[in-house]
């Protein structure tokens, strides 16, 4: 027989093919292994004295697509001191029922967005199983980078109903998941952070959250505070929106279905639109004053958002604060009031180009993660699978 090759297809160091048998689901591999001299664990002479054999059943990574069963023949050696023991093996773990490579490859599973019950299938192994091997794997907290960028997300948890997520911004990788985002929480979790290490962060991302610029400035106080790109001009989009839905309760109906379906063109950048999309927007402008003019200022902050020249961005973003003060619409002078209150962190957010974008990418991941496991519920679990999945 090719036992050779069969060896080499199963690839596990020190053991013999001494028969395979197939099912229609399953694949059954009966292996034994060479005696050899063994250390008793006991008084550390050596014994070869076989005492008996047993059985064991171990599960293996899938083969052809069918359920693989190692049935492992076990040599119990006997001691001249009394001490009986079993042979060890490399493959497996000691006690284990299931190869390391299947261990292993239910731990890359795991970095799937897919329930446990989905790997567990996989694996052909119980839930319980997924889930023992899961509870091993636990992340630490990785010490803090130059580039800190802080985030909520609603993940529901048994700790609270926001989770805050905390990464770094330069490596693109999470640095961990924090149980809520309360400020007392919040403070606690980076008072036990070494100050040194805190003093090392130079930019702290945030949104237009207050709390999370007090705290930056308490414990990151090196750190150059910047709001999340997104964040700020979501307030001119809304701005704008606003115009346009008070515009539209004031018109016929008939007129009032066709500016909803042009929400979509008022919010596009003008340039940005086909000849016959931009004939609309001229005619609902030419006949609104206040849209005319909010649609102005929605171009112009576009436009100094897009621009890499810091120090344009810096003169117009005064200038259009002060035209939106002026504008007599109260939707931008409102708006115009939020970019006074954050115009340092909007500026930071100009002059070094850092966004939270990285983290809206992980707050995805984190959203098919919930879906496909019902609910995360138990925090520890619901951080180190985020973990394991992201990083
Ligand atoms: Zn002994």
């Amino acid at each position: 027989m090719h036992s050779n090759f069969i060896n080499k297809l199963l690839n596990l160091k020190g053991v013999k093919v001494t028969k395979i048998s197939h099912g229609d689901s399953f694949v059954k591999i009966y292996l034994k292994t060479n005696p050899r001299e063994h250390i008793c664990p006991a008084c550390g002479s050596t014994t070869s004295k076989i005492h008996d054999y047993r059985k064991q059943l171990i599960k293996d990574l899938p083969l052809q697509l069918k359920n693989t069963y190692l049935i492992l023949q076990k040599r119990r050696y006997a001691c001249s001191c009394g001490k009986r023991f079993y042979e060890s093996y490399d493959f497996l773990p000691r006690y284990h029922r299931m190869t390391n490579r299947l261990a292993h490859y239910i731990c890359t599973e795991l970095t799937k967005t897919i329930s446990m019950t989905d790997v567990a299938n996989r694996a052909n192994v119980s839930v319980s199983t997924v889930s023992r091997i899961f509870n091993l794997i636990n992340y630490g907290k990785t010490s803090l980078p130059d580039v800190l960028c802080i985030d909520e997300f609603k993940g529901n948890a048994e700790t609270g109903k926001y989770q805050c997520i905390l990464v770094d911004g330069k490596k693109n990788r999470i640095l961990d998941i924090l149980p809520d985002r309360s400020k007392s929480n919040l403070i606690s979790y980076f008072k036990k952070i070494p100050r040194k290490e805190r003093h090392n962060v130079k930019f702290f991302i945030c949104d237009m959250w207050k709390q999370y610029v007090d705290l930056a400035k308490i414990f990151f106080p090196n750190a150059k505070i910047i709001i999340d790109k997104y964040h700020f001009i979501r307030q001119v989009t809304w701005a704008i929106e606003k115009v346009r839905k008070r515009l539209q309760k004031t018109m016929p109906y008939n007129l009032r279905k066709y500016y909803k379906r042009s929400r979509k063109l008022i919010l596009t950048r003008y340039h940005k639109l086909k000849d016959e999309s931009k004939k609309a927007v001229d005619l609902m402008l030419l006949y609104n004053d206040d849209l005319r003019i909010a649609h102005k200022l929605k171009e112009w902050f576009y436009e100094i958002c897009q621009s890499d020249k810091y120090s344009y961005q810096r003169t117009e973003f005064s200038k259009w604060i002060e035209n939106a003060q002026n504008s007599g619409i109260p939707e931008f002078e409102k708006c115009a009031t939020t970019y006074i209150r954050w115009a340092k962190e909007i500026k930071n957010a100009f002059k070094y180009g850092y966004t939270n974008g990285p983290t809206e990418g992980f707050n995805n991941k984190i959203k098919v993660l919930k879906r496909v496991s019902f609910g995360l519920k138990n925090f520890k679990r619901f951080r180190n699978r985020i973990i394991h999945c992201s990083n």
